[in-house]
């Protein structure tokens, strides 16, 4: 007998089960936090079949966060320069539908704005969906996930025929070769890692390899690790499958029977010999060779990814070309093997699932599909033609947009833009253009509020009750263990409400979130990510994995997809593409002459919105630090714990020096989670660009060119 609720952790999307329990509990005194706030205590679930009782500092920490500078009314400003007046949720609704309505009429609705998160619920998403795309008509919902997965969702899309990752994480345990490539899984994904890592150590044939510029901790159990130079993961990936052909390594069966497009591709890589790649990418032909001979010889090969991939303005072409090597050695759709994207939010899998992003309908969907978009209205009951057959703006135009003058009203919703987006001084310089902001959230301050005229506390993790989807697609339910701060409010409620008062009383009439869920998943039916035998109630003895159709259990039973070997593509083949790299989108120069990448730490997440107002987390790091190779340092006649100034072309930040042996020379590192209210003049984002990738639209935020000189104080 326990009186511990079973959730979800609300970090990254490794997705760790949790079990919450209440600050009092029979017999003991409440327990309470650092600032005497009762303390919500986590544990790892052991019942949870993707962590099995696992959790890092993060999930270990997070009930410290529920009760701190909670924003708990909603305000309101006429002017950035005024201070917030305290208003009524009534007061706060009728100011927000009017100003809608004010813009949809004089302006239309392409000028109305929203930017959600991948912290949000499945239920908030898709009825974010339901408002903006279908009551409201305009596409310009997109997502933090578009800074994120966006480039996964583009390379599985091209290359399978659908969204979707194959794999499941009992493939970490029954690998032969792990090939973690643009991923710094020890500190970013911990669990998965340790999943890995043990079976690794126990099994002596698993070869791990790692390929990053930095020698991350990840690298430090790896096998081989492959410090490539930054942007050169095309040429290395070309170059192994160079190899593989020269070799004779290929499945030809599944090349013949299951792909499109492999002679092409064959001409392409055959450009691609060891010497040319080793030196494009500054590792030597025997570490080319071994790595390619890792994944020749072993029976079933998973391959790992995040950012690294991810994050570049070629960020597609990379996912894309990692897949050419599973289709061309038939390392897909059995255990052990495929390609698995890990998702870098709790539930950005089921923002996608959701038709969270600017060119997705809810069940992976497109808004380009006329049968998708008919679909979506007619389950909606609104007229036909309601939803607008372009894409809406993906974040970075919505940034252009905003210095167009061409947005009337932005609603910002559990996410922090004035820290996250690139090319940071622009995008808040464009943030404050916005005549009108709505900034939805459960922390009160950060620093996208600073841009808000309208402020409107939501309820958190914990006090809301909806599911989120994890990596390797287990679905768990995440039920209300305590009541929201003051007044928050569910998001998917706030969004349900403003629709009511719009005049859409039929289509927002739910009355909980179990019955937001029932409505989207029949809206999955015969997709990849059919999920209609779940519900509120079925998730609730514990988590399940999809595909999970209603009408063939079969199905359920099945842990990964692809297992017949057949694609959502109209002739059930994996398509194979070539691509050449372009490089870096903005390669050093003499003026900026070194390769600033940017990436996490392990007791952090995102903004510091919720890590650093936990004592543990934020005390790990005390302060962002400029990682340097030593003989870089020597040469500018720098050490560790100095000042330096770190400038691209966009702007500066002053951080002190960690002179350290694990990142390659001509590049530095900084850690991307300090805005300025955790330490002034350390945005790491103030350097970096905006250039995305044409197809995902995700921006390169992982490599920027930048110089370095010292300076005598901060
Ligand atoms: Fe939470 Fe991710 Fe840590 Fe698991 S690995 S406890 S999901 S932050």
């Amino acid at each position: 007998m326990t009186d511990a609720t079973k959730t979800l952790c609300p970090y990254c999307g490794v997705g760790c089960g949790l079990e919450v329990l209440p600050p009092a509990r029979r017999g003991r005194p409440v327990q309470r936090d650092s600032q005497g706030f009762p303390l919500w205590q986590t544990r790892g679930d052991r019942n949870h079949p993707s962590s099995k009782g696992q959790v890092c500092v993060k999930g270990a920490t997070v009930g410290e966060a529920l009760n701190k500078d909670r924003l708990k009314h909603p305000m309101l400003r006429s002017s950035l320069e005024q201070p917030f007046q305290q208003v009524s949720w009534d007061e706060a609704l009728t100011v927000l539908t009017d100003k809608i309505q004010t813009v949809r009429q004089q302006l239309g609705p392409e000028a109305l704005c929203m930017y959600g998160s991948g912290q949000f619920q499945t239920e908030d998403y898709y009825i974010a969906q339901k408002l903006m795309k279908g009551c409201l008509g305009s596409n310009n919902f997109d997502a933090n996930s578009r800074l994120c997965m966006a480039s996964a969702v583009a390379g599985y899309l091209q290359s399978f025929g659908s969204d979707g990752p194959p794999c499941c994480y009992a493939d970490l345990e029954l690998t032969d070769c792990a090939f973690i490539i643009g991923s710094n899984t020890a500190e970013c994904h911990p669990i998965v890692f340790n999943r890995l890592r043990k079976h690794h150590k126990k099994n002596r044939q698993v070869k791990l390899v790692v390929v990053d510029p930095r020698r991350t901790e990840t690298a430090k159990d790896a096998d081989l690790h492959l410090a490539i130079k930054p942007g050169s993961d095309i040429t290395l990936l070309n170059g192994m499958a160079h190899l593989l052909l020269r070799w004779c390594k290929l499945d030809a069966l599944f090349i013949e029977e299951c792909t499109h497009g492999f002679t092409d591709y064959a001409a392409v890589v055959e450009q691609y010999p060891p010497e040319k790649v080793a030196q494009a990418c500054g590792i030597t032909v025997p570490e080319l060779e071994t790595a390619t001979r890792y994944w020749a010889e072993a029976e079933r090969v998973l391959s790992l990814w995040s950012m690294g991939l991810n994050q570049s303005a070629e960020g597609t072409a990379k996912v894309r070309t990692l897949i050419n090597l599973h289709l061309m050695t038939g390392q897909v759709g059995k255990p052990g093997a495929g390609p698995f994207s890990l998702t870098g939010q709790p539930n950005a899998m089921g923002g996608r699932e959701a038709g969270g992003l600017a060119h997705l309908l809810p069940g992976y969907r497109s808004v380009a599909n006329p049968e998708h978009r008919q679909v979506l209205e007619q389950a909606w009951q609104l007229p036909a033609g309601s939803i607008a057959a372009a894409p809406g703006l993906d974040t970075w135009e919505m940034v252009r947009a905003l210095e167009r003058n061409q947005v009337g009203l932005l609603w910002v919703a559990a996410t922090n833009p004035a820290v996250s987006l690139p090319d940071l001084e622009r995008a808040q310089a464009a943030l404050r253009r916005s005549p009108f902001t709505v900034y939805q959230d459960a922390y009160y301050p950060t620093e996208t509020a600073a841009y808000a005229h309208l402020l409107l506390p939501a309820a958190q993790w914990g006090e809301k009750t909806g599911v989120m989807t994890n990596s390797e697609r287990v679905v768990t339910l995440c039920p209300a263990f305590c009541p929201p701060a003051a007044e928050a409010r569910p998001d998917w409620e706030i969004f349900a409400e403003v629709g009511r008062r719009l005049g859409f009383t039929e289509q927002f009439a739910f009355q909980s979130a179990a019955e937001v869920f029932t409505e989207f998943v029949q809206l999955t039916r015969g997709r990849v990510c059919d999920m209609t035998g779940l519900s509120h109630e079925c998730l609730a003895p514990g988590p399940k994995q999809w595909p999970y159709p209603a009408d063939d259990p079969s199905q359920a039973m099945d842990k990964r997809l692809y297992t017949d070997l057949r694609f959502p593509t109209p002739d059930g083949r994996a398509r194979f593409a070539s691509f050449h790299s372009r490089g870096l989108a903005e390669p050093p120069s003499p003026e900026f002459p070194f390769v600033l990448t940017t990436g996490r730490l392990y007791g952090h997440w995102h903004t510091q919105t919720r890590t650093g107002r936990i004592e543990k987390t934020r005390t790990m790091y005390a302060e962002p630090l400029l990682e340097m190779n030593p003989r870089d340092a020597q040469e500018l006649r720098l050490q560790s714990g100095q000042w330096v100034e770190v400038r691209s072309r966009r702007g500066q930040v002053r951080v002190k020096l960690r002179v350290t042996q694990t990142i390659r020379r001509g590049t530095v590192f900084l850690p991307m989670h300090w805005g300025v209210l955790w330490a002034t003049a350390a945005e790491c984002n103030a350097l970096t660009h905006p250039e995305v990738c044409p197809v995902s639209l995700e921006p390169e935020l992982k490599a920027c060119a930048v110089h370095i000189t010292p300076v005598s104080d901060t």
